[in-house]
């Protein structure tokens, strides 16, 4: 197969007229100076954290229940509402969630997954039925798929037993590692998948269990770190130092660890744990939806760090619109502009770093438009008005401020071409059947 480009962001910075050819889902060679392409071709990042049933419940959480609303109000209508789902409820919605995820541009994703066993926390036939099925939903949409099973342990720092919702979620080690053995077995059904591990969280996971999770793979380690306030509060009553300072005394960390938010850190936490190469995985829009707070950008940079950006809650699934915001935080704290870039303009620097970050986090050869990593690409409509007559960073910038999610046309994820001319191929199929689910569950909220 060969992908023929106008323009292209390869490693070593912008090219014209480039083809790509790929074989086995990887990229082949890569050729310039062949006239005769179409379009803008970016390497696609990974959507390196996301919760993909939370988005049937997108929207639902605006209004006010209780005095100031917070994080922990949205939460117990989160728990109420996962008591309505069945396997086939989450299959259907994870393919909705990865059609939308291929459609802006993402060229994989990394789930988080805890949402393991039936309602009262009884365990399936198949203790990783649920993880199957969200392979099953990345066989049919063709996104690639790193699946990070999560240990939930605890429902706090103080080993207060799982209640409610919450059972749904949790395991102790031993069941914990049979569902990670058993999604391993799921994952072989697709040629890219990985599997991985996360603990939820400091509060959901005991000291112990932390020790030991990242031991039981090879694969990418995700873990929630420093999210909210309350986090870093209840983290430094228990183990006496905030959670990014408790992670660096007691962890291995290392760049197979991909810190989910790292919101609350002081400087001295930011510049060491940049250090330890572990990836910063933001996810700006989750984060201002449920008002965690800002994210150091300029700092974790400014250290070296690596970041990627992933959709989280999917209250809104958007590549750019996640770029946007991380840089429009920065700017409405300092009251500058253009502040995460650098030589390169915000938009490359943007596209460039999440892709790479991404990539890492997901443990996914990817990230760059070279020989031997997998064909994840995007394309970028160059003939739309929003892109008219630009060049290279400057594409980027308008594809970030100023476009929209139609820029995207064209999307390959280890080489399958899943959305073509702006609509992923299953598109109608996938939406049919989520409208079915969300019928449902939202009547019976
Ligand atoms: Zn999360």
């Amino acid at each position: 197969m060969r992908i023929h480009a106008e323009q292209a962001l390869l490693p070593e910075g912008w090219a014209r007229d480039v083809v790509v050819s790929v074989a086995g889902g990887r990229i082949a060679t890569v050729q310039r100076d062949v006239p005769g392409g179409r379009g803008c071709l970016i390497p696609a990042p990974v959507n390196l954290h996301s919760h993909m049933f939370q988005r049937a419940m997108a929207g639902l959480t605006e209004a006010r229940t209780a005095g100031q609303d917070s994080f922990w109000t949205w939460r117990t209508l989160m728990y109420r509402f996962l008591e309505q789902l069945s396997p086939e409820d989450v299959q259907a919605i994870a393919a909705q969630v990865m059609v939308e995820m291929a459609e802006a541009g993402f060229g994989a994703v990394a789930e988080f997954h805890y949402l393991h066993h039936g309602v009262d926390g009884q365990i399936y036939d198949d203790p990783a039925e649920m993880a199957a099925r969200i392979v099953q939903a990345a066989k049919e949409t063709g996104l690639g798929l790193t699946l990070l099973p999560v240990l939930y342990e605890q429902g706090g720092c103080d080993g207060r037993k799982l209640a409610g919702g919450q059972l749904r979620f949790g395991n102790d080690f031993k069941s914990y590692y049979d569902i990670l053995e058993a999604s391993s077995e799921h994952v072989k059904v697709l040629p890219d998948g990985r599997t991985g591990v996360a603990p939820h969280s400091l509060r959901a996971v005991s000291r112990g269990s932390l020790a030991q999770v990242a031991g039981l793979t090879s694969g990418p380690v995700h873990l929630h770190i420093a999210e909210q306030m309350a986090e870093v509060t209840e983290v430094q009553a228990a183990y006496g130092a905030r959670p990014v300072d408790w992670a660096l005394a007691n962890l291995p960390l290392d760049g197979r660890w991909c810190m989910i938010h790292a919101t609350q850190m002081t400087a001295g936490e930011t510049a060491a744990l940049a250090a330890t190469g572990a990836v910063a995985g933001l996810c700006p829009i989750t984060e201002a939806n449920l008002g965690d707070g800002i994210f150091d950008g300029t700092g974790w940079r400014a250290a070296g760090g690596v970041w990627g950006v992933g959709s989280d809650s999917n209250v809104r699934i958007s590549l750019r619109e996640e770029l946007q915001l991380l840089e429009y935080s920065q700017r409405l704290r300092d009251r500058a502009r253009a502040v995460l870039a650098d030589a390169r303009s915000t938009g490359r620097v943007l596209i460039e770093e999440s892709a790479r970050g991404g990539a890492q986090a997901a443990g996914r050869d990817a990230g760059r438009i070279a020989p031997g990593a997998w064909a994840d690409l995007t394309l970028l409509d160059t003939r739309s008005l929003a892109l008219e007559g630009l060049q290279g960073d400057a594409v980027l910038d308008a594809f970030v401020f100023a476009g929209d999610d139609g820029l995207v046309t064209d999307l390959w994820s280890a080489g399958r071409h899943i959305v073509q001319d702006g609509r992923h191929i299953a598109r109608d199929a996938v939406a049919a059947r989520f409208r079915k689910v969300l019928q449902r569950l939202r009547g019976a909220l």
